[in-house]
């Protein structure tokens, strides 16, 4: 069966703008990108189902490791913070990046740097819940949102990851592993306000910051959550609260 559509053709007058699938374009779009093709008959409603099902799944994961991208943490972090701000739960917010990633390209290739992305993201996925969800942000950066984890638990958690990175060696060609370490970065969602995903993952930036100034290699967390709170963060408390009322 021709799975081609007509030609796309420029808005007419009066027909209204009707977006146009081009299934054979999205065919081709999960054929590179590896996803196995439709099972359903072609042409079949439960066909045109797995392409958009299929479609769906390529937006929303990374394609050189699996996991979520960073539209799909965004999204997730904003679910997260609404569940923190009904429930009181504690959330924490980890953002990993490899140490000297740079030398791993210019010692191996690029090859072999696409080999331990893919392996960090392994490690990373394999030592949280399966409530927790870790994606690839870009490059060699890695975010994790752990809903329900008690600020306790916290330094113990990220500790665990961090050590598990750097004990997983990577084989970038025959014969040849490379070990690579990450610096974590953690903060948890406020719970006294309802804060963006820009601001959450601002303030575990700032904490990876303080892990890669500190020497790398290591975890580094928000004190605690209040203290830290920003004033925009505070900001943004007043402004939806019924404090806003009062005379
Ligand atoms: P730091 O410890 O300060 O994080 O140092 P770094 O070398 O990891 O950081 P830097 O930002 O200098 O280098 C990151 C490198 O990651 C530069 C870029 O070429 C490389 N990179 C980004 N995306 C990819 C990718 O998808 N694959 C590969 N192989 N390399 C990538
Ligand atoms: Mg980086
Ligand atoms: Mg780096």
């Amino acid at each position: 069966m021709d799975t081609r559509a007509p030609e796309s053709q420029p808005p007419q007058p009066g027909a209204g703008n009707v977006p146009v699938l081009r299934l054979d374009v999205a065919l081709q779009l999960l054929r590179q990108s590896g996803q196995t093709a439709p099972q359903s008959p072609a042409g079949s409603q439960a066909w045109l189902q797995e392409i958009v099902d299929g479609l769906v799944d390529l937006s929303s994961r990374d394609a050189l490791t699996g996991l979520s991208n960073r539209r799909t943490f965004e999204l997730a972090l904003a679910r997260e913070i609404d569940r923190v701000a009904r429930s009181g739960e504690p959330a924490l917010l980890l953002t990993l990046d490899i140490d000297h990633f740079k030398r791993v390209n210019d010692t191996y290739g690029h090859a072999a740097g696409d080999e331990v992305i893919r392996a960090v993201g392994v490690a990373l996925a394999d030592t949280v819940r399966p409530m927790d969800l870790v994606a690839r942000m870009g490059g060699e950066e890695f975010s994790i949102v752990l809903p329900n984890c008690p600020a306790a638990f916290g330094p113990q958690v990220a500790e665990r990851i961090r050590a598990r990175v750097s004990q997983t060696p990577v084989t970038v060609a025959p014969g040849q592993t490379v070990c690579v370490t990450v610096s974590v970065g953690g903060a948890f969602a406020p719970q006294w306000v309802r804060t963006t995903p820009r601001l959450w993952m601002d303030r575990a930036d700032v904490q990876l910051y303080r892990a890669k100034s500190g020497g790398r290699d290591r975890s580094c967390l928000e004190a605690t959550a209040v203290s830290l709170v920003s004033a925009e963060e505070k900001g943004l408390l007043f402004a939806s609260s019924i404090f806003q009322d009062l005379p």
